[in-house]
């Protein structure tokens, strides 16, 4: 998406890392996504200077307030400090003796954030853990598959904090209560709605549905270094932000990611979004092409499933290819150069491939590596899903 220099290797060579190429994603785990030159040149132009940072914050909370319709936001170390954060200021409100004693509870703050059953996702963490970071106590309503409002409500007590309501494909995709549902059961109650939106493009929609804060990531569409965005209701913001105070210490952001995230934003905004949706749709066809004929191989386009302005292409998986979904995954990923797909729908029987985040150049060479893998004889685990143990994660540092 960026005028960067085609696979920008030198860093990694350096470093013994392998050139990978990203069709998965905005995902932690491969550095998130594409810095945006704007924002590598502000946080080199910070970087040696010395800054007030409320006062950068304070800027930060206008530019936020700018591009999301909020009263009030302040950046964060990642979207899951966020949510600590938030749930946070739900609990103890601008109360520095409180702050200062979580996770500890002060007096009869409220404790409790409730949560559908089926947004009780993992993004690489539990999000239950990152209410729970805060002393809060996570109280699920409803089933996974089937919540309704009256789950909401009958779970809210004078204890309840918050409701935090998830917006990702991780979701339940059905039986889920809607933000609108949510809000039309909280308002009248006065709790706060939090809305964790990581990976939204739609900065303003959520509150303007009524969420009391919302949560964004910096390092995900918005192209910003990694960082998290927390926006919304004044009042709430401010507790928020106070945590940095408390258990936010431990979270803390620097003015480097600050400054990026301003930049990323002011980005946004002047952004060809239209020319960037036609350079990912060429490279959706180039590689359905690429895979046309193939035995055992169905490629469509398929749009995103949060309804944000991206499409992805969903690979299906048959054994007649020779590969499990997850061989395929695999045998992408260990070719030259790598190429890391989006496989966390692998036990479906498909993958994905998802164009958001490729250099210049890289979409032919996905293409040829798709061909590459269907012609090689195939791996003696090519058929096998993919494990359901740790092993590879605990073999870490070495
Ligand atoms: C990515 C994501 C997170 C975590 O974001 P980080 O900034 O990596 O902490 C939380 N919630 C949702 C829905 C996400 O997609």
């Amino acid at each position: 998406m960026t005028a960067s220099v085609p696979g920008n290797s030198d860093i990694r060579a350096r470093l013994g890392l392998r050139p990978v190429i990203n069709v998965a994603g905005t995902m932690t785990a491969l550095g998130a996504s594409i810095i945006h030159p704007e924002a590598v040149a502000a946080m080199a132009a910070i970087a040696g200077e010395f800054v007030e940072i409320d006062d950068l914050q304070r800027r930060a909370s206008a530019c936020i307030a700018r591009a999301t319709g909020a009263g009030a936001g302040f950046v964060t170390a990642s979207s899951s400090a966020a949510i600590t954060l938030a749930v946070a200021g739900t609990m103890t409100g601008a109360d520095l003796h409180a702050i200062e004693r979580l996770p500890r509870r002060t007096g009869d703050n409220p404790r409790e954030v409730i949560l559908q059953a089926g947004h009780a996702v993992n993004y690489g963490a539990p999000v239950a853990q990152a209410v729970r970071l805060a002393g809060a106590r996570v109280v699920l309503a409803g089933d996974v598959g089937m919540a309704m409002d009256y789950h909401v409500a009958g779970a809210i007590t004078e204890r309840t904090a918050a409701v935090l309501h998830v917006v990702s494909h991780h979701v339940m995709g059905y039986g889920q209560l809607s933000l609108s549902e949510v809000v039309a059961v909280c308002r009248p109650r006065r709790i706060p709605v939090i809305v964790d939106a990581a990976s939204e493009y739609d900065l303003r929609g959520f509150l303007t549905e009524g969420a009391d804060l919302v949560i964004y990531s910096g390092h995900k569409f918005l192209s910003g270094p990694t960082s998290g965005i927390v926006a919304g209701r004044k009042d709430l913001v401010r507790a928020a932000y106070l945590q940095n105070r408390g258990i936010g210490r431990g979270m803390k952001v620097g003015k480097e990611s600050v400054a990026g995230v301003m930049a990323a934003l002011d980005a946004w905004a002047a952004r060809d979004h239209a020319a960037i949706r036609t350079r990912e749709g060429a490279a959706l066809a180039l590689w359905r092409a690429a895979l046309d004929g193939q035995p055992g191989i169905a490629a469509r386009i398929v749009p995103d499933p949060t309804g944000n302005p991206l499409d992805r292409l969903e690979v299906a998986v048959t054994p007649e290819s020779g590969f499990s979904a997850a061989g395929l995954a695999r045998a992408l990923a260990a070719g030259t150069p790598p190429v890391i797909v989006r496989d966390d729908e692998a036990d479906l029987g498909h993958i994905h491939l998802d164009p958001c985040n490729l250099h210049e150049g890289e979409a032919a060479t996905v293409a040829d590596a798709l061909r590459t893998v269907m012609a090689a004889p195939r791996a003696a685990d090519a058929l096998a899903p993919a494990p359901r143990d740790a092993t590879a994660a605990l073999r870490w540092p070495d």
